[in-house]
Parts: C-alpha cells; sequence; structure tokens
C-alpha cells in the first residue's frame, strides 16, 4: 500500500464526497471509482457499496478519506502542507484582530476628533463662519488637488513682436506671463495691444548693447554706450512710445550696456519719470542695473533663471523645475513679509520649445505650491 492511511483533518472529508459522487454511474473506471477501490481496501464490500458507505457510513469514510485526498487532491502532503494550514489560519486570525483594531482607531479617532472640532465654532454663532468658506471657492477647478501656493514665479517671455502665431499660443495658456516686446518690429504695437487685451502682462524689451561685437549689436534702436544721455534718454522714449501697454522695461542683450552706470542712469532717469519698473536680465554679473534702479527709488526686479538657453524641451523643463525650487527657497526664507507671495522672476523666450515645455510644466509647478504671476508682482 503507498498511501498511509492517517486522518488528516476535517478538510478533506467534503473534498472526497464530491469527488467520489460520480462512482455512482462509473465504478471502478472513473476517478470516483479508483477513489471506491482505495476505501474498500480498508474493509468496505465493493465500490458501489463503497459509494454508498461513503455517504451513509462516516466512520468508513472518515478513515478513507485522507488516503483519497492524498492521491488525487495531494492533500495533505506532510507535515509541512499541515504547518502552512496552521500558519495560514493564524494569519487569519492575525487579519481579524488588524481589522478590529483598525476600527477600533477609527471609532477612537471619530470620537475624540469629531466633537473637537464641532465644539471649535459652537462658542459663536453656529454659520457665522464667513471666512472658510470662501477658501474653498476662488479656485473653481484646481481646489479639490492644488496644494495652496506657497511661493511665485514670474516668466517673462523675450523678444516678441515678430511672431503673431506663436505669441498667440503663449496668450492661450492659462497662467499669468509677462511677455516682453522688441520695439522695432513692425507689429510690435499690434502684438501688445493684443497681448494686453489677452490679460497678460506687457513689457518693453529695450535692446541694449552687448559686450561681444554679434549681430545684435547691430539691431536697430539699440542702447549704446557711445551714446550720449541726451540720446539714451530720447530712445528710450521712443521705444516706450511704440509699447503703450507697457508695465514695465527689461533689457535685451546688454552685458556692456548695463555694466555702464551712466548708461543706466539714463535709461532708469525716463522709467522714472514713467513710473516704469526695470527688470535686470543680467546678461552679465557685472550689470549695475538693478542696484541702480533701487537706489534711484525705482521698482525692480531681477531675472534668476534663463530658462531656454538650450532650446531643448526637456532641459528647459528642468530650467522651469529649478526655477520653481527656487522660488519655494525664497518663499521659506521671506515668509510672511508683505501681502503678495515672494518668489523670483525666470526668462524664456518666444520660442515653440519654450512654449511645449511651459505647457507641460503648469500642473507640476502648481503642484509643488507655485504659482505663476506677471513679473511686476516680485519687484522691490
Ligand atoms: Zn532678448
Amino acid at each position: 500500500m503507498l498511501f498511509r492511511p492517517t486522518y488528516a483533518g476535517g478538510r478533506a472529508w467534503p473534498a472526497v464526497l464530491s469527488k467520489a459522487k460520480p462512482c455512482f454511474h462509473a465504478p471502478h473506471t472513473d476517478l470516483a471509482g479508483e477513489l471506491a477501490c482505495h476505501v474498500q481496501a480498508f474493509g468496505c464490500a465493493g465500490c458501489a457499496t463503497t459509494q454508498i458507505r461513503l455517504r451513509y457510513d462516516p466512520d468508513s469514510a472518515r478513515r478513507a478519506a485522507p488516503v483519497l485526498a492524498y492521491r488525487y487532491l495531494k492533500w495533505p502532503p506532510g507535515e509541512e502542507m499541515m504547518r502552512n494550514w496552521r500558519l495560514d489560519t493564524k494569519l487569519h486570525w492575525l487579519l481579524i484582530i488588524l481589522f478590529l483594531l483598525a476600527l477600533a482607531t477609527g471609532y477612537v479617532t471619530s470620537r475624540y476628533l469629531i466633537p473637537h472640532q464641532s465644539k471649535a465654532p459652537s462658542p459663536g454663532p453656529p454659520q457665522a463662519a464667513p471666512e472658510p468658506t470662501p477658501a474653498p471657492a476662488p479656485g473653481p477647478v484646481e481646489t479639490p488637488t492644488m496644494p495652496p501656493a506657497r511661493a511665485a514665479l514670474g516668466v517673462i517671455i523675450d523678444d516678441a513682436g515678430g511672431n503673431a502665431g506663436l505669441l498667440k499660443k503663449f496668450l492661450e495658456l492659462g497662467v499669468p506671463l509677462t511677455i516682453s516686446f522688441l520695439p522695432e518690429y513692425r507689429e510690435t504695437p499690434e502684438q501688445a495691444r493684443l497681448t494686453a487685451q489677452a490679460g497678460k502682462e506687457v513689457f518693453l524689451h529695450l535692446p541694449m548693447e552687448p559686450e561681444r561685437p554679434t549681430l545684435a549689436q547691430h539691431y536697430p534702436g539699440m542702447i549704446l554706450t557711445s551714446m550720449s544721455a541726451a540720446e539714451i534718454e530720447a530712445l528710450v522714449r521712443q521705444h516706450l512710445e511704440r509699447v503703450p501697454e507697457a508695465k514695465g522695461v527689461n533689457n535685451h542683450e546688454g552685458s556692456r550696456a548695463t555694466s555702464d552706470p551712466a548708461v543706466m542712469r539714463a535709461v532708469l532717469t525716463v522709467l522714472k519719470e514713467k513710473g516704469l519698473p526695470f527688470v535686470d536680465s543680467r546678461t552679465s554679473p557685472r550689470s549695475v542695473a538693478y542696484k541702480m534702479a533701487r537706489e534711484m527709488g525705482i521698482l525692480a526686479g531681477e531675472n534668476e533663471v534663463f530658462l531656454d538657453n538650450e532650446k531643448v524641451v526637456e532641459k528647459i523643463k528642468g530650467q522651469l523645475r529649478l526655477a520653481a525650487r527656487l522660488a519655494l527657497k525664497r518663499a521659506e526664507r521671506v515668509s510672511g513679509a508683505g501681502n503678495s507671495l515672494p518668489g523670483i522672476i525666470a526668462i524664456g523666450h518666444l520660442h515653440p520649445a519654450t512654449l511645449e515645455a511651459l505647457s507641460g510644466m503648469i500642473g507640476e509647478i502648481r503642484q509643488m505650491g507655485v504659482t505663476f504671476v506677471p513679473a511686476t508682482r516680485l519687484l522691490k
């Protein structure tokens, strides 16, 4: 006999009964027939009667059960399986206990936290809570998932005025941006007007002399260090007339001109007179523009991240992430100062890669707790 008849446990019993059922119709030949023969070996009269005994003689069937189960169900294969079974049982109990614990925790939490919250408004009039109610209202779509903004990012898009189609796509981005227009483009006045109508902030992108002689140096209307103060002032006024919607000015190129105090003084004199702020694009580490503007009592800002020196979407996205992180850092350092969110200014250009990166990063930057603002919100 290959199989040792040891009673393994209650689980074999119903399995054997269900396996043995077809034996009524085909004893000896089918699976259940073989089962019945094994039962016979333990003292039963014959397959057919064995079936009857399986069904009517629990004692005989119980003795047969482990053999049948072992052979046809491979159960129980031995002590190991039994240990697993016992472990299973223990795990079930463990799960039940954990479930009960979770229930108890939930009960305790609701018991001690909910009354605590409901006690707070009770001293006052029960529904006089005007502050909490408007809080969820302002962000109609984003409130459920967006964290509250902790910092601000002012993105200036430079070199606008020459590509109306691309500008239109920037204007369709659902975030505040500052679009800075080069004065000499033929369509600049029209596009600046459309930009202001679209609710975006308009800047004059003042062309200023760069350090190295490049093609840009020959840009028409560029502020040159060789000009007199009067010439510079006249040129700045002339450029501003082409962009009357301008809420501020930042420099195009200008690594040489912004490092020249005499040039900057002339430029800033006009801005002070017009009540316009200056944002230093920081094309040179030697720029005196920001410091001088502050000294002259002009609102000023500085570019802290060039977004698209490399016109590669993934690189620009990386720069946007960097800008958002810097904004958050700034906010941590100066938290609680003033009523507007602290943050930084970053500069990109009217370029398809910048558009794609920006449009793809709006959600992520908001999720970081950084909100887009017009650059003029971040001036000092
Ligand atoms: Zn530029």
